[in-house]
């Protein structure tokens, strides 16, 4: 897929790091100590399957315990690899650290396919690995906290919920051993959607400021923005639900592992997605073009190109031919470091991966504020705030009253006015406020420094200040 002298993964984010480090002043040995990767356990378990015993290869990679716990998802694909998992433990930490969640960075990894499995033999492996990792502490409330990733969702998190509530069977805070998890197992409203939210989120705030539209040669609003999304997996579908529905955004092409649907009037989001968890794939979708190389689509011209996936799928092979003026990385790792050199000379704006989906983590620590309070975001506040709002109305219907024809309240401000804010609004409130609030400290860095010309770069200034101070108040 990329050029013979591409980097890696990993050493495309120590690239990227190096780049903006360069620009600040961090005393000697500092920027070693938080570019590298402080440990990465590799596990081999054997786990008797269809009659054989079956060997599988895990990681649980920690970057930085700046702050503990650390987080990060675990991700079950063919292809991790300890490069990877370092690389996506690092962007954890910088992640973490831009958007406040008082987290360091780690991540986790399965050497598998899972579609190669029943559901039966997932829980099996998943419990096993779960196992491993718990017994040394790479699973825990108060030092190693997963999530979900590719390939992984609320029923593994479940699985590793339940697995380390049995190995540790007095522990009060078990549950939030790891986020992810489904609503009635110790999950939060809204943390399916969250990271897909952030986007939606992370994109408003860039339409805010003009400055920034202008910087990617756009102008408006979102409303009929052309968007092409690389990837309709949790996020990817999300992203692009939401900006289509609530925006008024047009998805004018879907990439997916068969090849890629094209339609310049736009395409209905559900109705690929439904297509695409009947039929495994989107080819034979009726309401567009299909194309059989699905990754040229990428080249196409749109307002904003939102790769959703995988890392590395704009490299030095294609990044030349990328049209659209504006890439949010919903992905992590998206963009190699040789594309990012290109599309930056270019003058493509790239809002970065590390804000971009950091909208996952942010609902993640909002889920194990939760588990370790015990109690539903808004169950105390909720009737009390209705009963405020209530008197409010009370006196508004009396002036109503008083006025006669004058003047009337409507019964629609009425009614959204009286509700008291359940879980998944304040979710989605706490998620917006995050992703506005890293958003402008990124945006000061870009207009206020001659020396920054990125986002991404200034997204590494504020996050690598934040590990820093960290440091220093640790006293190294
Ligand atoms: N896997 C997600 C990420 O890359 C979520 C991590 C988490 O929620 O801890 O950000």
């Amino acid at each position: 897929m990329s050029a013979r002298n591409e980097p890696s993964f990993r050493e495309s984010v120590d690239l990227m790091f190096n780049r903006a480090v360069a620009l600040m002043d961090l005393p000697p040995g500092l920027e070693e100590k938080i570019r590298v990767c402080n440990a990465t356990y590799t596990v081999r378990f054997g786990v008797r399957l269809r009659g054989q015993i079956q060997t599988f290869t895990g990681y649980r990679s920690v970057h930085s315990e700046h702050m503990e716990p650390v987080k990060g998802g675990i991700r079950f694909a063919p292809t991790v690899n300890q490069d990877e998992v370092e690389a996506l433990a690092a962007l954890m930490t910088y992640k973490c650290a831009l958007v406040e969640a008082p987290f360091g960075g780690s991540k986790g990894g399965l050497c598998i396919d899972p579609r190669e499995y029943d559901e039966h033999e997932l829980e099996r492996i998943t419990r096993r690995f779960a196992y491993e990792l718990a017994k040394r502490d790479l699973i825990h409330p108060s030092q190693n906290v997963p999530a979900p990733d590719m390939g992984t969702g609320e029923r593994e998190m479940a699985w590793i919920a339940d697995q380390y509530a049995r190995m540790n069977t007095t522990d009060i805070n078990a549950k939030a051993c790891v986020t992810g998890k489904p609503l009635n197992a110790g999950g939060i409203s809204g943390r399916v959607e969250a990271t897909g939210r952030g986007v939606q989120y992370a994109l408003r705030e860039f339409f805010r400021d003009v400055r920034d539209v202008e910087k990617a040669g756009l102008s408006g609003s979102l409303d009929g923005k052309r968007i092409i999304v690389q990837g309709l997996g949790n996020v990817g579908y999300h992203a692009a639900k939401f900006l289509s529905d609530e925006d008024g955004a047009r998805v004018i092409g879907i990439i997916e592992r068969d090849g890629a649907l094209f339609n310049p009037s736009g395409l209905d989001v559900d109705g690929v997605h439904q297509w695409l968890t009947k039929h495994g794939g989107v080819s034979g979708y009726p309401d567009a073009t299909h194309h059989a190389e699905g990754e040229a689509v990428m080249e196409e011209e749109c307002d904003i190109l939102i790769p959703a996936a995988l890392e590395g799928v704009i490299n030095l092979a294609n990044a030349a031919r990328i049209k659209a003026p504006l890439i949010i990385e919903a992905a992590n790792g998206p963009v190699t470091a040789g594309a990012d050199e290109i599309l930056r000379e270019k003058g493509t704006v790239i809002i970065p991966d590390m804000y971009a989906n950091a909208g996952g983590v942010t609902v993640s620590y909002f889920e194990w504020v939760k588990n370790l309070s015990h109690i539903r975001f808004g169950r105390m506040q909720r009737r009390q705030e209705e009963a405020r709002h209530q008197l409010v109305i009370d006196e508004l219907e009396r002036l109503d009253r008083y006025l006669g024809d004058a003047w009337s309240m409507t019964p629609e401000f009425k009614n959204k006015y009286l509700r008291g804010a359940d879980e998944l609004e304040l979710v989605r409130s706490g998620l917006d406020d995050t992703m506005r609030i890293a958003y402008q400290s990124m945006r000061d860095v870009w207009h206020s420094r001659a020396d920054v010309q990125d986002l991404r770069t200034a997204a590494y200034l504020v996050s690598i200040d934040k590990v820093a101070s960290s440091y220093r108040a640790k006293g190294l």
